[in-house]
């Protein structure tokens, strides 16, 4: 048997197991070796019933005296047996496991655990563990109990993540048979030097699954957490030293005078936070190297207004722009933004989209040569864009990762100067770690004059008083957006029917208002529609689904109701509410759910109070874990089984660790099996 040995080929494994590991993502023993228990039940301590105190959990060690199943008037079955460890009878239970009588004889010397209990005056166990005591003499009766070393029973016992038809005891079993045969394979990737007090790798790995003792759990989780984060955040620091040595398309020069110039040409006054951003990123396009930058800011913050400055910059380089939004919609809105701010300064944008190139040919296209700046969605990837002469790639990725994009344009002989803009908050700790490949600016500081949104949990109770304060703000010049339930992460054909459903029902509610409804499926042409009439004040409410543009700006929506907000993340929820307020109205945001459970309402609640997106993201990674950050899609990529993203101290070792061994030995040629592992890591967190 090896590491890498498929599950499929160890004896009592057929397809239909097979199947249910699969759904476990378990395929090779490796797998198996790696799926760590959540918690332990502690079955240590072996003793006689007599010295046992009445609701401890205990093991004995004894003999079946009988055996019988009882089928109850409701159709259950209880099994019943009495069970002797030369101290006591004990009565044992279970419930509807009617093939025990099968697998348990009268006579078969056992170990139990349990928590030991008085029912009607006799000691009972329910529902104890059990394995069978075979060839171990015991003495009785009160004797020294020997001590067999259970693999379910007798001593802090794994409990595992199961699935419909595969237990903790099977995965338990399983692990027990492969571990010791392959235990001898695993050979530790890491330095000694990096690993200094922690435990090697294949001490870890045995302690998790057989610990003696707590500590022993603490200490294997340590080191296990350790490599979690270790690997990403190498993966991320060496990616980002090779970047720093590819070639790239030009340095660009900043003309200080026309960048002046172009700045007071805008209807407004940047923001102080606006100006520093503005400010890195020159200092990037100074330094004779590819700038990559993420820029962070929340939704309204004015991302795109400096993604235009710095387009306008490599224009007066000579150099070409892709700028590429998440959906058609949002770069339809860039296209009008950009053309709109950058026209004046006879520079041509040109948009290109999947479904654009038929609808409107007299757009502009890189690939014809005429466009400075083209705006698009993904469709910008494509072969038959020239983009030779491309000197920036703006991606606007609002809270999707453009990880295939960037790592499609990467590829390139030349590297063109990449800007990434994301409304996802990104707590420190991830980006030291997921992002390290990136330097981070974060645009943390709002237009003037943005309304405070009044945000509110309703209650069910509440919902027709809802409806009715909506009614009143509508007549009152007011629009407003109508979130309906998240059915699936994604626009599947069953949250587009519930948006349907709701959509009707919200029709006959608000009889006397214009309705519209938004959801990805639409065809290009109608969303357009849809959007122009809610943007010229046709529609009054736009019932829409959740995956659809959250970048979407029309500053007389005052109102965002979320359904079923008990489906969403706090800061996915942040984000949604920033689709208003973005005129100088007063703004509301209703949320409704139907889950009236305190914890869930507590959740909530945080909305009313905190508007800080950051704060949210955080509040997020802590109570419901990495997945809310990325996104439902995202999260199995960087879900770790041990680290958390929120433990600051873990990440900062790991971090340096990683550090300090590239600086040793930057191409990691010395560490072999170190290499080999950050292969395997390195594409799944980060494709290139
Ligand atoms: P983001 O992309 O960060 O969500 P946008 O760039 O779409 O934000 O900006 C949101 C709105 O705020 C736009 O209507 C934009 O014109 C406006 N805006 C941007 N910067 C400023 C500023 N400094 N002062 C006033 N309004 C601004
Ligand atoms: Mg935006």
């Amino acid at each position: 048997m090896k590491l890498d040995t498929p599950l499929s080929q160890i004896s009592g494994i057929g397809p239909s197991l097979e199947w249910k590991l699969k759904k476990l993502n378990l395929f090779t023993v490796s797998d198996l070796i790696y799926h760590f228990p959540f918690r332990y039940d502690d079955f240590s301590s072996i003793k006689p019933a007599n010295e046992a105190q009445i609701g401890e959990v205990v093991t004995l060690q004894g003999e079946i005296w009988s055996i019988k199943n009882i089928y109850t008037r409701y159709g259950k079955i209880l099994t019943q047996a009495v069970f002797n460890d030369g101290t006591s009878p004990i009565n044992l239970t279970w419930f509807n496991q009617s093939y025990l009588t099968k697998q348990i004889q009268v006579g078969d010397r056992l170990q139990i655990s349990g928590k030991l209990t008085k029912y009607k005056s006799k000691l009972s166990i329910m529902v104890p563990q059990w394995e069978k005591l075979d060839g171990v003499k015991l003495t009785h009766p009160r004797g020294v109990i020997g001590s067999h070393r259970g693999i379910h029973t007798g001593r802090l016992v794994p409990i595992y993540p199961e699935t419909e038809g595969l237990t903790s005891k099977w995965v338990r079993t399983k692990i027990d048979q492969t571990i010791p045969q392959v235990i001898d394979q695993i050979k530790d990737p890491l330095p000694d030097f990096i690993i200094s007090s922690m435990l090697p790798l294949h001490e870890a790995l045995f302690q998790i699954h057989f610990p003696k003792t707590l500590d022993q759990v603490e200490k294997a989780r340590e080191r296990l957490g350790f490599d979690e984060l270790f690997f990403v955040s190498l993966a991320t620091q060496k990616a980002r030293m090779e970047w720093k040595k590819k070639a790239y398309v030009a340095t660009s020069e900043v003309d200080a005078e026309k960048l002046n110039k172009f700045i007071k040409s805008l209807p407004f006054e940047l923001t102080g936070a606006q100006d520093r951003v503005l400010k890195e990123i020159i200092s990037d396009l100074k330094k004779g190297e590819a700038m990559n930058r993420l820029v962070q800011g929340e939704v309204g913050s004015g991302k795109t207004v400096v993604a235009t400055i710095i387009i306008y910059l490599v224009y007066l380089n000579k150099l070409k722009a892709l700028f590429m939004a998440p959906t058609e919609i949002l770069a339809f809105q860039h296209y009008e933004t950009v053309s709109q701010l950058l026209s004046p300064f006879g520079i041509t944008v040109g948009i290109y989209t999947g479904s654009k190139k038929k609808t409107t040919p007299q757009a502009p296209h890189m690939s014809s040569g005429v466009a400075d700046v083209v705006v698009g969605t993904h469709a910008l990837l494509s072969k038959k864009l020239s983009t030779e002469d491309v000197g920036l790639v703006i991606i606007d990725e609002q809270q999707r990762f453009g990880v295939q994009q960037r790592t499609m344009l990467r590829a390139r002989a030349k590297l063109p100067h990449f800007l990434t803009m994301t409304a996802t908050p990104i707590p420190r700790t991830v980006a030291l770690t997921l992002y390290g490949d990136l330097d981070l600016s974060v645009i943390d500081e709002m237009p003037k004059g943005r309304p405070i949104i009044k945000t509110f949990v309703v209650p069910e109770e509440k919902r027709a008083d809802g409806y009715k304060f909506i009614e009143k703000k509508i007549m009152g010049g007011d629009q407003a957006y109508i979130i309906t339930p998240l059915i699936e992460p994604s626009e599947t054909l069953s949250s587009v029917k519930a948006a349907k459903i709701e959509f009707e029902k919200l029709k006959k509610i608000f009889s006397s208002l214009k309705l519209g409804l938004m959801h990805g499926r639409l065809k290009s042409k109608e969303k357009q529609e849809v959007l122009k009439d809610f943007r010229g004040g046709k529609i009054h409410i736009l019932v829409s689904t959740s995956v659809v543009e959250v970048g979407m700006d029309v500053p007389n929506a005052t109102i965002m109701v979320i359904e079923g907000a008990e489906r969403f993340g706090l800061a996915q929820l942040h984000q949604l509410r920033g689709r208003i307020g973005r005129g100088t109205k007063e703004s509301f945001c209703l949320l409704y759910t139907s889950d009236s459970s305190s914890n869930e309402s507590g959740r909530l609640k945080y909305l009313e109070n905190t508007f800080d997106g950051l704060k949210l993201a955080e509040l997020d990674l802590k109570i419901r874990g990495s997945g809310e950050i990325f996104g439902v899609k995202q999260s199995g990529r960087f879900e770790f089984k041990i680290a958390s993203l929120s433990d600051l101290g873990l990440v900062e070792k790991t971090k340096n660790a990683a550090a300090k061994l590239l600086a040793n030995n930057p191409r990691l040629d010395k560490h072999p099996l170190l290499q080999a592992k950050l292969s395997e890591v390195a594409s799944d967190v980060m494709p290139d």
